[in-house]
């Protein structure tokens, strides 16, 4: 496939826009999202007769009330607002887990994506092709599988949710964006590159590759994120707003703002070095309410917060996964999950041989009882 890198200069946008919102509702969440965009002069008129593909975090097969997925009304308002701009809407995601219409079916409907599609106007996928594409200029990675809508949009609307991550300490705009790689392909990525570092490098690699490509307008759902050991096993907790930008990286950057993880995501570091984001919201042409009245002071990090911190520490003192045997039930998703092959299901619980675990907590992440917790260290503790 061929790329024009039309939009390379993307990270010279750096408005960025956040809005109170404390509940969620079809038309209260539509009004609220038409708002934000002209705060950032965005005009969805000029996508009529274009192709608009919603791509949600839908990660797994979770209702909305656990706070896992964005929420159906914040995909219903943004659906609605480019289907009655005339834009042929698709909603695609490739959620954590194998990437099956099967699958993509039963997660639609318990997500509520079902319901947002029909009343908000579009259509949903359950097209499972994807292309290898191939790229430069990447600091760790050249080469990409994404799937076929993504590769077809003329504009991409990341819906995110605002979440503490065990592996990335936040996912949002940026790491929503890892979901245009097809089902368990995305466990081999965290094979290519088990280091923390070279993980976090690597996704920015493939969200500046999107966005140098394809127009990108980034939502957050941040009404009620999640905190603690997220970004499935942890708790709902109000945040309080919506955001939007052109630029996923700069969204990221407002979004660690409101939680207190400034300087603390490893992606969001490595894009300030790479010029894709500012050093601080200072360099950011803000919109909407003011930040400093939104920053929730009691947000929740994951055990896993200073990893980037400490990733010096030999792995025996890292946090590692542990197996809650009494909330097992020996499904064995951990253990397809795992890009390292070493979890076992042995009498009906998981087993995870921790000698060449990579630290990636896909296993914590994937598992839909909560039945892997993270184990921290004495040392861990201490010098976190
Ligand atoms: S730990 Fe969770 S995902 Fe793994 S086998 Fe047990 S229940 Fe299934
Ligand atoms: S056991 Fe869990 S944390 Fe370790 S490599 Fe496997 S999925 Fe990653």
């Amino acid at each position: 496939m061929e790329f024009d890198y039309k939009y390379i200069g993307f990270a010279e946008n750096r408005k960025a826009a956040v809005i109170r919102a404390e509940e969620y509702g079809n038309e209260v969440i539509y009004e609220k999202l038409k708002a934000i965009l002209n705060m950032l002069d965005f005009r969805a008129e000029e996508y009529y007769g274009k192709k608009v593909v919603l791509k949600p975090n839908l990660l797994l097969k979770f209702a909305p009330e656990r706070a896992a997925t964005v929420h159906p009304s914040v995909v219903y308002a943004a659906g609605k607002i480019f289907a009655d701009a005339g834009a042929s809407v698709l909603l695609a995601e490739s959620p954590g887990g194998p990437y099956t219409p099967g699958i993509l079916k039963s997660i639609y409907k318990v997500s509520g994506m079902e319901e947002a599609a029909r009343a908000g106007g579009f259509e949903l996928n359950y097209d499972t092709s994807f292309e290898e594409v191939r790229t430069d200029g990447g600091e760790r990675s050249n080469h990409f599988d994404i799937i076929k809508p993504i590769l077809d949009a003329d504009l991409i609307v990341d819906l995110c949710k605002l979440k503490s991550h065990s592996m990335a300490t936040m996912t949002a705009a940026v790491k929503n964006l890892f979901g245009v790689i097809p089902g368990t392909r995305k466990v081999e990525f965290h094979s290519r590159f088990p280091k923390h570092e070279d993980f976090a490098a690597s996704v920015v690699d493939l969200t500046s590759f999107i966005c140098k490509n394809k127009k990108v307008l980034s939502i957050c759902d941040a009404i009620i994120g999640m905190e603690g050991n997220g970004p499935s096993g942890g708790e709902p907790k109000k945040i309080g707003c919506l955001l939007a930008s052109e630029n996923p990286f700069a969204l990221d950057l407002l979004c660690a703002y409101i939680i207190g993880a400034q300087n603390t995501v490893p992606m969001l570091e490595n894009a300030k070095k790479r010029g894709y984001a500012p050093a601080d919201i200072s360099g950011l042409m803000l919109r909407g309410d003011d930040p400093r009245e939104l920053v929730i002071k009691d947000f929740r990090f994951p055990d896993t917060h200073k990893l980037h911190k400490l990733d010096f520490l030999p792995k025996f003192l890292q946090p590692h996964p542990k197996v809650n045997k009494k909330k097992c039930i020996g499904c064995g998703e951990c253990a397809r999950s795992c890009p390292q092959k070493v979890i076992k299901i042995e009498n009906g619980k998981a087993m995870i041989s921790l000698k060449n675990c990579i630290r990636c907590y896909c296993c914590q992440e994937l598992c839909k009882l909560g039945a892997i917790t993270i184990h921290r260290s004495l040392v861990y503790r201490i010098v976190g």
